[in-house]
């Protein structure tokens, strides 16, 4: 069912539109769970927007898919997200919303008192935090294992744990730390990374034998169940991202993007299109202009790279052609090259693929040089979103 009431032929819609499909992303949660298990259970990365996506529509979804554990980059988006299950009249209850960054110095009271938990990253944010948290409150701890960004080192792990009890004056639930190498199965950090995991956690859980652990993000979820501790962290899975991109996908597309096209053009010989006029038509070229252009996320780099999958809207055939991307992307539009495509198929007001079944995420990162995640959180705010429930 599509949420605005649109009909479900989306290739006649006249404005540029970002299909969602909550159902695929409540899938891929269900499955990067049940990998997860049994020895985990997965929470979700909600940052960004939700990689982009949209944490309003994305996190009530996740939800009602079972995910109680989120996970966001900062306070802001920690508050936006209460407020959104506020809102959505889910039911709450059981949920964790975590920030990965941290406290920030002076947060700390709203922390408490909207029981978010910080992941503390650091000795200094740790003692900061024991002296502010009141019974009750709730945090995680992250160590450094191989990342290099963010976490205790080991000795400030037993400084801490000589000076502090992570229950007590911390309320620390979890010990976290993150794979650098995950998306590599065979590369040795992500070997040394895991003994260096479980000799800290084994550390800490002197002190607090029921101290949970979670490493893993999607790509650290498919490395197998060593990785898995008693959380995942999976992102980029959830929104149809391929984790490991060097191998096949095992998880659902959730995102289309259907540019309309706002007129045609014929270019003689000898013309060219776009600024720079770096695109000199060789032979007469038919051209069509998309709405949509580095501003909504089709990166410059495309340019000469990309192409949009076009059908036609008059016939069932579910074939199609490719379309080239010519001369260069401007801020609100794209030019394609459909020439060879058969008469009379390509028309103002008609909608053509630049990211769905046919151009898969992962050409169109591959085309731009980029990866899936900046693909997604790239994605502009400028078209409608059509949620898919
Ligand atoms: C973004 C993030 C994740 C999610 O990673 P994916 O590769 O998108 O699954 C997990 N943990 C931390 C600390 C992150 O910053």
């Amino acid at each position: 069912m599509l949420s605005n009431s649109l009909s479900s032929n989306t290739s006649n819609l006249s404005a540029p539109h970002l299909v969602v499909d909550l159902n695929a992303i409540a899938a891929n949660w269900r499955f990067l769970n049940s990998c997860s298990q049994p020895l985990a259970i997965a929470g979700a990365v909600v940052k960004a927007n939700a990689y982009g996506l949209g944490l309003a529509q994305v996190a009530p979804c996740l939800l009602n898919a079972g995910c109680k554990h989120f996970y966001v980059a900062n306070l802001e988006e920690a508050i936006a997200l209460k407020s959104i299950l506020a809102d959505a009249q889910v039911d709450a209850a059981g949920v964790e919303i975590s920030v990965l960054s941290g406290c920030a110095r002076g947060d700390e009271r709203e922390f408490v008192e909207r029981q978010i938990l910080p992941v503390l990253i650091s000795l200094e944010m740790a003692e900061r935090w024991s002296d502010a948290a009141s019974a009750g409150a709730r945090a995680h701890l992250k160590v450094n294992s191989g990342m290099g960004r963010f976490g205790l080192e080991g000795e400030e792990l037993e400084s801490l744990l000589q000076s502090k009890n992570l229950r007590s004056d911390l309320g620390v639930i979890a010990l976290m730390s993150h794979l650098a190498c995950a998306d590599e199965p065979e590369h040795p950090l992500n070997q040394q990374q895991l003994s260096r995991f479980s000799s800290m956690l084994a550390s800490a859980r002197k002190q607090l034998p029921d101290l949970q652990g979670c490493l893993s993000n999607s790509a650290g979820v498919l490395l197998g169940e060593a990785y898995h501790f008693q959380r995942t962290r999976p992102g980029i899975g959830l929104y149809g991202g391929n984790p490991r991109p060097s191998f096949p996908q095992q998880l659902q597309a959730v995102v289309k993007l259907h540019l309309p096209v706002l007129q045609l053009r014929n270019l003689n010989a000898g013309e060219s299109v776009g600024y720079g006029a770096s695109f000199v038509a060789s032979s007469p070229r038919k051209l069509a202009v998309l709405a949509g252009g580095y501003a909504d996320g089709l990166f410059r780099r495309l340019t000469g790279r990309a192409k949009a999958w076009v059908t036609d809207p008059n016939s069932a055939d579910t074939g199609g052609w490719f379309a080239p991307v010519v001369g260069r992307i401007s801020m609100d539009s794209t030019v394609i090259d459909i020439t060879d495509l058969p008469a009379g198929v390509v028309a103002p007001g008609c909608a053509v693929e630049m990211l769905g079944a046919n151009v898969t995420l992962a050409d169109f990162a591959r085309a731009a040089e980029t990866i899936d995640y900046e693909v997604l959180t790239s994605l502009g705010a400028r078209y409608r979103r059509v949620y898919v429930e």
